[in-house]
């Protein structure tokens, strides 16, 4: 059978009607103990719900979705995206062991490491998003961190030459998905490992809920499940519910912040004031070959540089915006505006000017650029 479309499948995946009573989507589930019928399935543990923690209706419809979505063996949900970068680290890092994480990273990815992981005995080491790792595989390098397109100044990375470096050496490669969701990019179709998504972002896509998954590929199954299973992780059934109800419309929002999010990188790109737009969907921007050949669209996230200007300029601009909110956090149904400080290990990020990074909401686009080209305004009187 081939393949159907993207939002079929978002439509379809994960239902389970006929055991709730014809409920279309399955309903929240709040659980802890679960009732076995006698003795034989205690014993055997043969019930297809043995406890909260492992599980539940709701949980379960949700990850059974998502692995069919990123061709996953197995994923697991926990409570936030950044305890699924945690997780996912863990399941294949131990003591003595190197792992090599994109220069690019998210910031608090870079904190995990540095801070967290160096206690249990695991090294980090930077690379740059755009090069060769193969030097910088050591004997006891055990994983490869990827984030692509990268946060903040969004390159693109080759994930299948990372990955065949990379298992060439023994080691796991990991990608942080969150940018491209499973409907723009499947990593595990391209080599990867462990594919990590902060669904607090696109997948529930209403800015009120935190969750995050790890999707493993059949070799990198049993170890997910377990560091999971012995670290006591879960995701409640009503974030699982705000999930699953955000997947169904997915690639429909992913649609429209596409399209408003290229509308406003091509009005930014032609202001004087703009030195760079990063987004690599436009055909100018370097990682544009790469993201065209592996992924199948874009979404709303995108960042830009300024020409050097003033704090207080910068300040002038954002503050009086209207439908521009300033928040960390993205994916939501709202637009979102803020600046980015970059910081870097492996080789400083060139730029002059104030970088600031977009999230280009549901909102309609010309009321978007409307309210930009008043902020250009207030930049240069404030300037
Ligand atoms: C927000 C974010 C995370 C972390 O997700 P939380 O749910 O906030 O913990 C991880 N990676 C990227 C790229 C993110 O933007």
């Amino acid at each position: 059978m081939t393949e159907k479309g993207p939002s079929t499948r978002t439509s379809s995946l994960g239902r389970m009607s006929r055991e709730h009573f014809g409920a279309v989507n399955t309903p929240v589930y709040r659980a802890s103990t679960m009732l076995f019928p006698d003795m034989e399935s205690l014993k055997t543990g043969k019930a297809p719900y043995t406890y909260g923690r492992r599980g539940t209706p709701t949980t379960r419809s949700f990850e059974e979705a998502i692995s069919e979505l990123e061709g996953a063996a197995r994923t697991v949900t926990v409570p936030s995206g950044l305890n699924a970068i945690a997780t996912a680290i863990l399941s294949v890092c131990g003591a003595g062991d190197h792992i090599l994480v994109v220069d690019s990273c998210y910031e608090p990815t870079r904190h995990f490491c540095d801070r967290t992981l160096k206690r249990f005995g695991v090294e980090t080491g930077y690379y740059a998003p755009t090069d060769d790792i193969t030097p910088l595989l050591r004997p006891n390098t055990r994983a490869v961190f990827c984030e692509s397109p990268g946060s903040l100044t969004f390159e693109v990375q080759d994930i299948p030459a990372i990955a065949a470096a990379a298992h060439a050496h023994g080691a796991s490669v990991l990608v942080d998905n969150t940018w491209a969701t499973p409907v723009f990019f499947q990593p595990l179709r391209h080599g990867v490992d462990l594919s990590i998504q902060a669904a607090t972002k696109y997948v529930g896509g209403h800015a009120d809920v935190m969750l995050g998954y790890v999707a493993a590929n059949q070799s990198h199954a049993a170890r997910l499940a377990e560091t999971h299973g012995n670290m006591g992780l879960y995701a409640s059934g009503d974030d699982c519910f705000l999930g699953l109800r955000g997947l169904r419309t997915l690639p429909l929002r992913l649609a429209r912040h596409q399209a408003t999010g290229i509308a406003l990188a091509e009005w930014l790109a032609a202001r004087p004031e703009v030195v760079q737009v990063m987004h690599p969907a436009l055909p100018e921007d370097p990682g544009h070959a790469l993201w065209k050949r592996d992924f199948s669209g874009a979404c709303g996230l995108f960042g830009l540089e300024l020409k050097p200007a003033p704090e207080k300029a910068v300040a002038a601009m954002l503050d009086g915006l209207c439908h521009f909110g300033m928040g960390f956090s993205w994916g939501g149904f709202e637009s979102l505006i803020i600046p980015a400080h970059i910081r870097r290990t492996a080789r400083p990020f060139p730029a002059n000017g104030p970088i600031l990074r977009i999230h280009a909401g549901l909102e309609d686009v010309a009321d978007l650029i409307a309210d930009l080209e008043k902020g250009f305004v207030r930049l240069k009187e404030a300037t």
